[in-house]
């Protein structure tokens, strides 16, 4: 069993309510595990940038560099000057700097939870580190150009290494789904491993025909995952007409920033949508919601967001140390979600209910064990 070093990044706007939510759930599921962690507050953000003057200050990426994962809040980077580099968008900046490459946003529908689409149960997995993100696809400066006053030429990149690779962890996860469903975890028990690539190619033919052929190259090594494509405009329809046909979707990253917002959509919104940005030594935990102004300091952000991204991190610990204290952690924060959800006495606004972001995250410390 290990001992983690975990940063926690607040971010703007709602991030330090629901961040709070999750340390607080993520700190009592460690105890019910006997799991070690040392929880790490480093500056970011904002606050950061008026405390230490930069958005994402050096000594915060050097600390990350000693910790197995973290957690990062929302940023309200709308509002950055990103050209300035002490407003740098974390977000984008960590996930480059760290090679988080494959950004896995699940979507699913929760028992007790009101959905027109019972029964989904999707991830979609964006590609992080390139394509059309101006801020994190080139070395230096940003994949921005302002030609002159009245034209600007965006840069996308698509590399064979990078579409490989997350096409090899998108089907990589479809198995593992597949075999926990066949253990009796989770919904949908018995539905086979299926993965859909999204693209564009018909139209950018030589960016997402790489992407395409590479996902086409990855499948004929997964003989036992099922493989098939779409257009990005057709998933767009396709996820409103059949969101429960879907296993693990497969794309680039603007596509896939766009998508996981709209399955987010068909299971209860953005307040229940979890996100794991993964690389190969290191992962962040980071909500697929922005950072909400126009609910912050209220205390009524949904906090399961960004709970059951802790989890993620938390399984993915586990995973990568086969360390049974972390997976079981993750577990009990999900059953404990679940429990609080399905009970349905206590829900934030999002979903209908009075409670507040504190209430709901006591009535899941309160549904551990010894909680
Ligand atoms: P948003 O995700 O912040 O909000 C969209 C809508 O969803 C709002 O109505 C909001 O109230 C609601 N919402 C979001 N999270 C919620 C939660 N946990 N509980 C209840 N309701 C929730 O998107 P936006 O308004 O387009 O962006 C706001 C800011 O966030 C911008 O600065 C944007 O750049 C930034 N952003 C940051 C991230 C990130 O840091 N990961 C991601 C997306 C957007």
């Amino acid at each position: 069993m290990g001992s983690y070093r975990i940063g926690v990044l607040y971010g703007d706007g709602i991030g330090p309510e629901v961040v709070a939510a999750s340390v607080q759930v993520g700190e009592a599921a460690c105890r019910a595990c006997g799991l070690a962690v040392d929880w790490v507050e480093l500056p970011v953000g904002l606050s950061a940038y008026r405390s230490v003057g930069s958005t994402l200050p050096a000594s915060t990426v050097e600390e990350l560099e000693r910790c197995d994962g973290w957690v990062l809040g929302p940023v309200s980077h709308h509002v950055y000057d990103v050209l300035r580099p002490e407003m740098a968008n974390p977000s984008g900046m960590l996930r480059k700097r760290f090679d988080l490459y494959a950004n896995v946003r699940p979507a699913r529908a929760f028992p007790g939870v009101p959905t027109a689409y019972p029964g989904v149960d999707m991830v979609v997995v964006r590609e992080n580190t390139e394509g059309f993100y101006a801020d994190r696809n080139v070395l230096d400066g940003n994949g921005e150009l302002r030609i002159d006053a009245d034209t600007v030429v965006s840069v996308r990149v698509v590399t064979r290494r990078a579409c490989r690779r997350i096409a090899e962890f998108a089907f990589q996860l479809a198995r593992e789904r597949a075999a926990r469903r066949a253990a009796g975890k989770g919904p949908g028990a018995g539905r086979p491993a299926r993965v859909t690539a999204v693209h564009k190619a018909n139209v950018l033919r030589r960016g997402d025909g790489l992407f395409l052929e590479c996902c086409r190259e990855v499948a004929q090594r997964y003989p036992d995952v099922a493989f098939d494509d779409a257009h990005v405009d057709a998933m767009a329809l396709f996820l409103v007409q059949k969101p429960q046909a879907y296993d693990v979707l497969v794309t680039t990253n603007l596509f896939g920033d766009i998508l996981s917002d709209e399955a987010a959509g068909l299971v209860g919104g953005l307040g229940l949508a979890p996100s794991l940005n993964v690389g190969s030594e290191r992962a962040m935990a980071q909500a697929v919601h922005g950072s909400a102004p126009d609910i912050a300091g209220r205390n009524v952000a949904n906090p399961v967001a960004e709970i059951l991204s802790v989890a993620m991190l938390f399984a993915w610990l586990g995973q990568r140390h086969d360390d049974q204290a972390a997976r079981r952690a993750a577990a009990l924060m999900e059953e404990a979600v679940e429990r609080v959800l399905a009970e349905g006495r206590v829900r934030t606004p999002d979903l209908g209910g009075g409670a507040t972001t504190s209430d709901f995250a006591r009535a899941v410390q309160a549904a551990l064990p010894g909680g």
